[in-house]
Order: C-alpha cells, then sequence, then structure tokens
C-alpha cells in the first residue's frame, strides 16, 4: 500500500497546522511521499504566501525596494520553524531569492518559492527527503507542460527515495527555468506523483470535509458527498464547484487510483471518494447540485428554420468567429436558443447580432441576461424515475420559473437554467427536495 497526500495552503499555514499534518503523515507508514503548497490563509483576513510573493515581484520587477515585503514573507516561515523547534533556518535560501528578484527572474519563479520553502520545512519536520519539483516536474521550452518526461523522472527519482516531500505548484523548462501550474496547481503535482508511482490512493487534504452536496453559501450546513465519480466531479466543477483544481483528476484517471479529499481539522472524517465508478449507490439521487450565475441566452427565430440545411452551422460559426464559446443550445422547430457567458459576450453583443441577421436572415433575435445555470448531478438518476419531475415541481413551488433544460443523454445530469434572482432559492428548494425530504 502506497500513498500519496498533498496538503492544501490552510494545512499548512502556521506551526499548529504543521502539527496536524505531521500526525496525520506519520501515524501511517503507507503515506509516503508528501506535497505541500505554500502557506495559506491563517484567518480570513490573512494574506496567502503566494499573493505575498506575487506583490514583492511586483516590486521588484518595477525597481521598487522590495526588502521589506521578503522580510514580511521571511517572518511568516521563522514563525513556523520556531512554532516547530526546528533548528533548521532559511536565510541561505532567502538570499538566493532575493538575488534571483533582482535578477528578474520572472513571476513563475517568484510564485514557486512558497511551496519551495514550505517544502524544505516539511521535509525537515517529517524526516522525509526534500526533492526539488524543478528536477522532476518538466515544462517545454514555451511553458507547455510535459506529462511524459515528468512521469519519466518523477519513477526514477522515487523509485530510489522511500519517504519524500515534493513541493507542489510548479516546475522547471529542461535550462531550470521554473515554471507553474495556474493557481491551485498543488493539486495536480499530487496527482502527477501519485500515477508516476502507481499509488493506491491520492489524499487531498484541505480544510473542508470533503466536496458538500450543495454550496454552503446557499445551503446551510450541506451534507458532504461520499463517493462521487470523476465524471460527476466533472460536471459539478464544471458548474462552478471547486475543492479541487480540475487539472488534478486527469493523471489519476488514466491509470484509476482514486482520490480522497479529506479535512486536516478533522481527520477523523472519511471526507469524500473520487472514483472511477462505484456500485456504491449515493445516499439520495442525486450526488450533488451546483449552479454558476452570469450567462446570455440568445434566441433566434426563423418560420421553417428546421427544413434550411446548415442553418444552425451557419449560426455556430458566428460564435466561433468571434472567439466565444457556447455552453447550452437547446432548441424548437423555428427557434435556436444558445447560452453564452454574459462576461465574454457583452463587448461582441452587437457585433454578433448583425453578423447572425448576415448569416441566416432570421425573423427575430431576442437576447436575455442575468440568467444562471444549475445542474442536478447524480449517477442515480439513470436509475431512478420521476427525478425531472421532482425537479420541476420542487421549483415550481419556490415560484421558479424555468427558462431552460437540458438533459445529457448519459442521464447522469440535468441542468436548468433560471432568472438570477432565482438562483439561490432554486437551489435551496433542489436541496429540501433531495436531501432534507429524501425522496
Ligand atoms: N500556492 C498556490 C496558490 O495559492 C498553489 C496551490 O496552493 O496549490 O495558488
Amino acid at each position: 500500500m502506497k500513498k500519496v497526500v498533498k496538503f492544501g495552503g490552510s494545512s499548512l499555514a502556521s506551526a499548529e497546522q504543521f502539527k496536524k499534518v505531521g500526525d496525520i503523515i506519520l501515524n501511517d507508514t503507507t503515506r509516503r511521499y508528501a506535497i505541500p503548497s505554500a502557506p495559506g490563509k491563517r484567518s480570513n483576513t490573512d494574506t496567502k504566501v503566494t499573493d505575498m510573493l506575487y506583490a514583492c515581484y511586483e516590486a521588484a520587477e518595477n525597481d521598487k525596494n522590495f526588502s521589506e515585503l521578503l522580510k514580511e514573507i521571511k517572518d511568516r516561515y521563522d514563525e513556523i520553524i520556531a512554532g516547530l523547534d526546528l533548528s533548521m533556518t532559511l536565510d541561505a535560501e532567502f538570499e538566493v531569492i532575493q538575488d534571483n528578484f533582482k535578477k528578474k527572474a520572472g513571476t513563475d519563479y517568484a510564485a514557486s518559492r512558497g511551496e519551495f520553502l514550505n517544502g524544505k520545512i516539511l521535509a525537515e519536520y517529517l524526516g522525509f527527503t526534500f526533492l526539488d519539483a524543478a528536477q522532476v516536474i518538466r515544462f517545454d521550452e514555451d511553458g507547455k507542460f510535459d506529462g511524459e518526461k515528468t512521469e519519466e523522472l518523477l519513477r526514477r527519482a522515487l523509485n530510489e527515495i522511500e519517504y519524500a516531500v515534493v513541493p507542489g505548484f510548479y516546475g522547471a523548462t529542461e535550462d531550470g527555468r521554473i515554471v507553474t501550474f495556474s493557481r491551485g496547481g498543488s493539486d495536480v503535482t499530487g496527482s502527477l506523483v501519485a500515477k508516476a508511482v502507481r499509488a493506491d490512493l491520492y489524499e487531498n487534504w484541505t480544510d473542508v470535509s470533503g466536496f458538500l452536496i450543495a454550496d454552503p453559501r446557499i445551503v446551510k450546513k450541506p451534507e458532504s458527498i461520499e463517493t462521487i465519480t470523476y465524471r460527476e466531479l466533472r460536471e459539478l466543477s464544471y458548474m462552478g464547484a471547486s475543492v479541487l483544481h480540475e487539472d488534478a483528476i486527469f493523471p489519476v484517471r488514466e491509470v484509476g487510483i482514486p482520490i480522497n479529499i479529506r479535512n486536516t481539522n478533522d481527520p477523523e472524517a472519511k471526507g469524500t471518494l473520487i472514483v472511477e465508478s462505484t456500485c456504491r449507490q449515493p445516499k439520495y439521487t442525486i450526488t450533488g447540485i451546483a449552479g454558476t450565475d452570469g450567462f446570455a441566452s440568445i434566441t433566434i427565430e426563423k418560420a421553417m428554420m428546421n427544413s434550411e440545411i446548415g442553418f444552425c452551422r451557419k449560426v455556430l460559426e458566428v460564435f466561433e468567429n468571434n472567439g466565444i464559446s457556447i455552453e447550452h443550445m437547446p432548441s424548437g422547430i423555428d427557434t435556436m436558443t444558445i447560452f453564452v457567458e454574459k462576461k465574454e459576450f457583452e463587448e461582441k453583443e452587437q457585433k454578433v447580432m448583425t453578423e447572425i441577421h448576415k448569416a441566416v436572415d432570421p425573423d427575430h433575435i431576442e437576447l436575455e441576461s442575468d440568467l444562471a445555470l444549475i445542474a442536478i448531478v447524480g449517477r442515480g438518476m439513470r436509475a431512478t424515475r420521476g427525478t425531472a419531475g421532482r425537479i420541476f415541481s420542487a421549483l415550481a413551488h419556490s415560484n421558479i420559473n424555468v427558462k431552460m433544460i437540458d438533459q445529457g443523454s448519459s442521464e447522469l445530469n440535468i441542468i436548468v437554467g433560471v432568472r438570477h434572482d432565482d438562483f439561490k432559492s432554486a437551489i435551496k428548494a433542489l436541496y429540501e427536495i433531495f436531501v432534507l425530504t429524501q425522496l
């Protein structure tokens, strides 16, 4: 049994949090490879070290004095080292960082130091070997991630090391230029390490007990999801539920390693298990509900549209040529509606309308903004009759008008479009009918 464990920023934000992490790792000898984030927020008003590094480097790049900002960052680490009673110092590392900031080593280099330094402390605290991600996570000259090379380098290095700390979030090109993943990218590093060593489990430790059935900012104390499939997760993440970096799913999914989301502050809780497929039926018909706000719809009406060959293609081409991606496209006999992100569409709105007129000569085009989309996701829906009925009666009872319905042929999800003002009450109504009343 071999586990790879990733700890998020809030799990490593202070000495106190480090101690919890130490207990978790050292209590289970199969937890062999640890991936740390940079120290995160200690309280709601705190700043993440990664953000401090970005700000500090910006000052350096603009030839401003950055020593005070760098000192504040060093203080964060020194406080952790002191709180853990370690005899190490990071003085030498900070001198190198200061030099490299002066030489303008790049934003990615700057941001990556958060994980690098936290990795040094964690390795010392655990008695594990420190393996610099710059040596094993490979990017090409254009800064594109190189999966094959990374797998080879990671496997070769970790074959030789029984217990290691590999800092998250960054890697390097062959000639040593540091490149980072996008924000939250330590999740990706953990997934890559898990894949390379063919771990039995990838544990992702954070500050919540797994994925919640609904957004806790909308539903009071929602229950957490015990088991979810990669596909369900993808649907929910796409709709705005976020606990894990989107790209973290792919490496482990390829080789069938489950991910377990766990809570550093409540290590007894089982968290959420993310798997390829499962016989375990979800507790409720649905696995989760997620939604996003800020969509616009464009409804194009033309008599006899259905018999006009190439109509859809011509309309879609207009969006393509304007670089606007399409979210959903429900259609009727003489109408088609296109849902797009309002942010993306707004500026080009009039241009798109003119081009649609030119391309297909419609009878009428109607725009509607301030729409929200809600996905009701669950593998259990496939085997259950009446799910759609329940969704619509719950919404109707709450006086919510449904503007759009889309059910994927996989029967894994049903997406409904509602007005922005109805967004929160719709999610509450759905949670109530599927979870609270347990229908
Ligand atoms: N520290 C980085 C961030 O704040 C990466 C991570 O935590 O995964 O985005």
